[in-house]
């Protein structure tokens, strides 16, 4: 890959130095050889295809040079990865194709500690889930970011506010991801269009859950990334190919991506107003003879919940 890279300015949560190519379609995270084998475990053992479609695509790995420094992201994120981190994965940038992306992640699971992190990491990580959502629900709202319609930038929510929900406050954390467009909140999308908007992301998290439902995993500290569009003329388009067949709304022909076709066009090609895929596979195991991950599918259940809450609330109001 002989072209730049660039900062990422579309990361909610996690750690620092993820970069992208410069023309924003691909993304580099620095990665620990776990995540490098996981990825390469999904994307080539046949047990793991119906997950496939449900994570960004993997083009391998790279060596970074130096890490991407940005001082405005170092209050948001965790420490710096450790410097033995140099290996970095490619994997699809999940907003590139959104004009103005809202962008929540959701981490899963009831326990977030891996039983090889060292005693003084698996400690913090069992208070960070009895202190949090995680424990009881299965499910953490990491962090978001929302554009507002009027100054046209994203407003980014800390990681500090999901940690500080209830669980009885998770609809309202949810609420503010997803609020109806008005003259008094320049945020969101109006309610015709966030609607169907919230259905579909609902329908896949209903598939992602069905899928990994059948996977003998433990995934540790991974997340839903869920997106929508926030540029109203571009949802509405995105929302009128939701209609057209309601077989695969949230696979894009890949296939068809040409490369002749310019920067540009690519913007403009029509697609789907939302999306949803798991993350984040930093600790994730493969337990053949285990059963499925039953504090992830908790989480993927609590999702269920407050998208129907959220939709229930919408068609209210
Ligand atoms: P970690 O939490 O271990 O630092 P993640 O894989 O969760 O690493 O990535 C951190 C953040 O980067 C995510 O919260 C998300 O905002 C962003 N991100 C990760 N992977 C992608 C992707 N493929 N496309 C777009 N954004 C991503
Ligand atoms: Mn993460």
């Amino acid at each position: 890959m002989g072209a730049g890279k660039k900062p990422f300015t579309s990361q909610v949560a996690g750690h620092a130095g993820v970069s992208m190519s410069e023309d924003g379609s691909l993304l580099f995270k620095p990665a620990l050889p776990h995540e490098v084998a996981f990825y390469e475990h999904l994307t080539s053992d046949p047990g793991s295809a119906p997950l496939r479609r449900y994570i960004p695509k993997f083009y391998g790995t790279l060596r970074l040079e130096g890490q991407v420094e940005d001082g405005n992201l170092e209050t948001l994120h965790e420490a710096p990865a450790p410097s033995e981190e140099k290996e970095s994965i490619v994997l699809e940038n999940l907003t590139h194709r959104f004009l103005k992306p809202n962008i929540l992640d959701l981490k899963l699971g009831t326990r977030l500690h891996d039983d090889e992190a060292s005693e003084e990491k698996k400690a913090r990580m069992i208070e960070k889930a009895n202190d949090t959502t995680s424990s009881k629900t299965g499910l953490l709202l990491t962090g978001f970011q929302i554009h507002d319609t009027v100054t046209g930038q994203a407003v980014t929510v800390p990681r500090s506010y999901g940690k500080s929900l209830k669980p009885s406050d998770l609809p309202d954390g949810i609420a503010k991801f997803f609020p109806v467009h008005s003259e008094q909140l320049s945020q969101g999308l109006p309610k015709e269009q966030l609607l169907p908007v919230i259905e579909s992301i609902r329908r896949h998290v209903a598939a992602v859950r069905d899928a990994f439902a059948r996977l003998e995993l433990r995934m540790i500290g991974g997340s839903f990334l869920i997106v929508y569009e926030g540029d109203l003329e571009r949802a509405k388009q995105g929302i009128a190919l939701l209609g057209e067949g309601d077989s695969d709304e949230d696979e894009e022909d890949d296939e068809d991506e040409s490369d002749d076709e310019d920067e540009d066009e690519e913007k403009i090609k029509p697609c789907p107003p939302c999306l949803v895929k798991l993350i984040d596979f930093a600790h994730t195991k493969v337990v053949t003879g285990r059963g499925p991950d039953e504090g992830v599918l908790l989480g993927m259940d609590t999702t269920l919940k407050l998208l129907d809450g959220r939709i229930a609330q919408i068609k209210q109001s």
